[in-house]
């Protein structure tokens, strides 16, 4: 196989891939703040993450993936100023932020798994005050210096504080006259107390005094204490690129007494924007995967629409592109429908043996044999792409020239578009075409009633009476029904969006 490729933002290159302990990947990935719902944005960066960890299962490491749940010290700013986003959130809700956060890591999660997003650990926040607490004593003498608000770490002690953002000591927007007696502007908070005379629902005893961790020491304490130090790939989405990764860095340079950044690769995924520019919790106004299904989309057209871009390009979310990312979905379901109708048993996995591994299956056997030969084809052209710094949209056009062979054996098609989809993940084999029909939650009309209309249009045109057979399209989309006559992929009907 090629050497896997991945960008390093560090170094703003492509580098080959060396893990640290030979035949293991270990990943981090920042997770979400559970003050909220995840909206289609933040799903993007783990849609990424989740394609980088199956690209590493498919290189046959063993993977091991942390996508920690921020449940407690994540401020309304980045920059250490604003409200705390879980107190705020449950003053607003009138609930505890302990069931708040609970709340929302379980829809996170469900969401998870509508994406197929493999499930990682998802280790919260809460559960690591006691090590935060240890992490900021260890660095406290050297790099960090206390103000009335908390303990602040003083990023020029440090060496190339930025490097990985690019931009020194930042004194940008959104970091001016944060917090009141600060040595630079770019100074993060590793401990913030409690206001005198105050309660918050979530805090613990420090030598600081009572208070809460700062939203970036988590990430360096979580990650070293899963995955050690050093570890390989730490991944976020690209706004973590310009604060909250080069915090973790300093934190990791100061605990560990060393220049390193404690990650070998930093990944970013870029935006997903729409036409108001980047989606974000903040605005208020953002698109969930729930919308989606809602509106009659299946989940995974939007893993689609994902894949169709490269992660490091920023993509714009579109009821079109939905639209195309989903045809696109069922064609390769149909195309499936076609190797299934041949009787070939193609349960999510019975291609394969019960023990054996799609992932590395492929090149170890028949590879010899003509047909299998011309399957290798698309195989190569499929890693050489995902391995350029996973480059989906190619690795898609890959599975689409297998899917589309002629006169190959059924079952070995079926074998390699198993391969191909354990890293696409759209989970190819337990969907059916059914299943991906429009199917918005406000239709007025059942499936039931829809086929038995149906089927009478069908018996009028047969008796060439089309006054009857136009009056019942009519009454159809009076109810939201698009009749579909001739659709290239065979759909007879779609329930129109509301
Ligand atoms: P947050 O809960 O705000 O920390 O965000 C969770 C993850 O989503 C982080 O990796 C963010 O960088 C990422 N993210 C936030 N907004 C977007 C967006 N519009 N497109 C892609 N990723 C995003
Ligand atoms: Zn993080």
């Amino acid at each position: 196989m090629t050497d896997l490729k991945l960008f390093n933002s560090l170094t703003r290159e492509l580098q080959p891939f060396e893990p640290i302990h030979p035949g293991e990947a270990r990943v981090y990935t920042c997770g979400p703040t559970v003050y909220n719902y995840q909206h289609i944005g933040n799903m993007r960066a783990y849609i990424f993450a989740d394609t980088l960890g199956r690209t590493l299962s498919h290189k046959g490491l063993k993977l091991s993936h942390v996508i920690n749940i921020t449940d407690v010290g994540h401020l309304t700013s980045d920059a250490d100023a604003g409200d705390d986003k879980m107190e705020k959130a449950a003053a607003a809700q009138g609930k505890s932020a302990w069931d708040i956060a609970r709340y929302y890591q379980e829809v996170f999660e469900a969401d998870l798994d509508r994406l197929n997003v493999r499930k990682p650990a998802h280790p919260r926040a809460t559960d690591y005050v006691e090590s935060m607490i240890e992490w900021g004593k260890a660095m406290q003498d050297k790099h960090c210096y206390e103000l009335g608000s908390g303990l602040y770490f003083d990023v020029s002690t440090v060496p190339e504080y930025g490097r990985l953002a690019r931009a020194v000591t930042d004194d940008g927007e959104g970091r001016i006259d944060t917090v009141e007696g600060k040595r630079n502007a770019a100074d993060f908070a590793i401990w913030r107390k409690t206001p005198p005379g105050e309660t918050r629902q979530m805090e613990w005893d420090s030598p600081w005094g009572k208070g809460a961790p700062g939203w970036h020491l988590e990430c360096s304490v979580m990650s070293a204490e899963l995955l050690g130090h050093p570890f390989d790939i730490h991944t976020g989405g690209i706004d973590h690129r310009e604060i909250h990764h080069p915090n973790e860095i300093a934190q990791n340079q100061a605990h560990n007494c060393s220049a390193d950044s404690a990650a070998t690769i930093w990944m970013h995924n870029n935006f997903l924007i729409d036409r108001r520019g980047k989606m974000s919790k903040s605005s208020g106004e953002f698109l969930v995967l729930q919308t989606l299904v809602d509106r009659g989309y299946h989940p995974l057209a939007y893993r689609m629409m994902c894949l169709q871009a490269h992660y490091r390009s920023e993509l714009e979310f579109s009821w079109q592109g939905l639209d195309a990312a989903l045809t696109r979905l069922k064609r390769m379901v149909l195309q499936l429908t076609t190797l299934r109708s041949r009787e070939v048993e193609l349960g999510s996995i019975s291609v394969f043996q019960p023990d054996e591994d799609p992932a590395v299956i492929w090149t170890v056997r028949d590879v010899e044999d003509e047909e299998w030969g011309r399957l290798q084809a698309p195989l190569d052209k499929f890693q050489v792409a995902l391995f350029d710094d996973l480059n989906t949209p190619i690795a898609l056009t890959a599975l689409e020239d297998v899917l589309g062979m002629k006169k190959v054996d059924p079952f070995k098609k079926a074998r390699l578009t198993a391969v191909m989809d354990s890293v696409l993940g759209l989970g190819l084999f337990p969907i059916y075409r059914e299943d991906l029909r429009i199917r918005p939650k406000t239709a007025e009309i059942t499936e039931e009633e829809i086929e038995e209309a149906l089927a009478r249009r069908k018996a009028a045109r047969a008796e060439k009476d089309f006054a009857t057979s136009d009056a019942i399209r009519d009454e159809l989309a009076a109810k939201g029904v698009e009749v579909m006559d001739g659709d290239p992929l065979g759909w007879e009907w779609k329930l129109a969006q509301s």
